[in-house]
């Protein structure tokens, strides 16, 4: 996976992708990232990138002709190793709102082109020609693209396999499915009076898991209300149990239990645990 981020300040990128776990990937070539500065590409003998907005208002825009020319550079190179023509995501507050989602179908794309505003934003045009995907980080104007674009390379990356060590870790985490994930306890087993859960010293795997997906389902519940109709809409109480129990099904896992309640009058999740 191969980034390339047009930008004003390639050093805010470069400086902050080549750290942790990003930059381990990068030296270990799972992925690659590039940071181009539109200045470069500027006709203007002040390499000047910015200009008054037509029609009158603050603030200066970024200009067309230097973008166009340093995103069809990029293109070029790409073009030149064989590979399709890449996505070009401007990082905006008018775009969709980012998530795990976007995310994963990103992080199967083999280049992604990243377009990073500044100032008031960029020249239309521009816009119309070179860019495929609008996407915001979230209801909030920035003073620029640079965090943004970091942002979600960051979460894309992670979802490039072997880009963390333990693979497992992408799929249990929280937004998968739409549930959060589960709380988590390290060394010592007691810290200022606080005990770590018992089950999850008890060696049984399966009761371990079923505890898990409960207590996703509580804290999603509880924290993301919006996220949690969402996972009940596609795990709905089964409310056939006597069907169930003619079948002589085993006890329902603790998950069934807190969707049935879900259907029932006390509907406090408090009273599941
Ligand atoms: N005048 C613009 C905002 C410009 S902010 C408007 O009202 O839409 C300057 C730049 O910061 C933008 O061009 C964009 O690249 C970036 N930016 C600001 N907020 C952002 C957000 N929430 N998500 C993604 N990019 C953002």
């Amino acid at each position: 996976m191969n980034f390339h981020i047009m930008t004003l300040f390639p050093e805010m990128i470069m400086g902050s992708l080549s750290s942790s776990i990003t930059g381990r990937a990068s030296d270990k070539g799972y992925i690659s990232f590039n940071a181009i500065n539109i200045r470069d590409f500027s006709k203007d003998k002040h390499h000047k990138v910015d200009d008054y907005t037509y029609g009158g208002g603050a603030g200066m825009l970024m200009q067309a002709q230097p973008i166009y020319d340093c995103y069809k550079s990029i293109e070029q190179d790409i073009l030149d190793k064989g590979c399709k023509s890449p996505r070009v995501i401007y990082v905006t507050p008018q775009g969709s709102v980012f998530n795990q989602k976007m995310a994963q179908e990103l992080a199967s794309e083999e280049n992604l082109v990243f377009l990073c505003g500044h100032y008031e934003g960029v020249d239309e045009r521009v816009l119309e020609e070179i860019v495929t995907d609008y996407v915001s980080i979230g209801d909030y104007v920035l003073t620029g693209g640079e965090l943004p674009a970091m942002v979600m390379i960051d979460a894309i990356s992670r979802l490039v396999p072997g880009v963390l060590n333990n693979d497992e870790s992408a799929m249990t985490e929280s937004f998968n499915n739409y549930l959060l994930e589960y709380p988590q306890y390290s060394r010592p087993e007691e810290w200022r009076g606080k005990k770590v859960p018992p089950i999850l010293l008890s060696g049984d795997h399966k009761k371990v898991d079923e505890w898990r997906l409960e207590q996703s389902i509580i804290r999603t519940k509880e924290r993301r209300p919006d996220l949690y109709d969402k996972w009940l809409a596609e795990n709905p109480p089964k409310t056939e149990k006597k069907k169930r129990r003619k079948k002589k099904a085993a006890e329902p896992l603790a998950s069934e239990k807190m969707a049935n309640d879900n259907t029932t009058e006390d509907n406090n999740i408090g009273t599941i645990s």
